[in-house]
């Protein structure tokens, strides 16, 4: 049975990463916010080192709002894409104190209208911050679900959609972290180490790899 396998998989992976949670660093919605979006293509190692003197500086969203973007882009600049990224965050600062009164609203209805929040930032938020039930699909939750054959697109809405389907939905927040973490740690891009993998045996990956550790 389908739902028998997936229900094992999500065991044992829970098993294996008791500690899963996010990487990034926040204490607010508005820091999660903004450390998600400067994590699109960068490690979430790297915006922690970022956001570390970043959030001393910036703690409401009127302070990014305000502030200019030559400035801004230069603090930012190591995790890559900074002119982007800098006119995103401002301009979504811009939004939230002007509709929301400078808070992050708590449904994906209003935080995808914000600049640079896509669904996979709004399910960070609404499943990290907001206590809901939401499945983030990063590029390693887009990796695993494939991988384990829990989706089959390669679109991360898609692949949201496939995974609310298959996974209970009062998992989907810590499934999320967990098949994360399993990206992250055990079933890597380049090269997954499945000789340490807790659910080897209920994977038929092309991927798989059987060198040493
Ligand atoms: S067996 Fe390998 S490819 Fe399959 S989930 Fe485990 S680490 Fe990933």
């Amino acid at each position: 049975m389908p739902e028998e396998r997936i229900k094992k998989i999500l065991s044992l992976l829970e098993k294996a990463y008791p500690d899963a949670k996010l990487v990034l660093h926040y204490k607010n919605p508005l820091e999660l916010l903004v450390a998600t979006i400067l994590a699109a293509q960068c490690t979430d190692e790297r915006v922690n080192k970022v956001t570390e003197i970043l959030f001393k500086k910036y703690q409401t969203a009127k302070d990014y709002a305000n502030t200019k973007p030559e400035v801004f882009e230069q603090e930012i600049r190591s995790t890559g894409f900074y002119r982007n990224k800098a006119k995103n965050v401002i301009a979504c600062c811009k939004e939230l104190v002007g509709k929301f009164n400078g808070k992050v609203p708590d449904n994906t209805e209003d935080l995808v209208t914000l600049p640079g929040v896509g669904r996979k930032t709004a399910n960070v938020l609404l499943g990290n911050v907001f206590g809901k039930q939401a499945i983030a699909v990063d590029t390693h939750v887009l990796r695993i679900s494939r991988r384990l054959e829990l989706a089959k697109s390669n679109d991360p809405d898609k692949v949201e959609a496939e995974l609310c389907k298959v996974i209970p939905q009062g998992k989907w927040t810590r499934s999320c972290l967990v098949l994360g973490t399993h990206g992250r740690r055990t079933c890597i891009a380049r090269k997954p180490l499945c000789s340490v993998c807790v659910v080897e045996k209920l994977c038929n990956s092309a991927d798989k790899t059987y060198g040493s550790k």
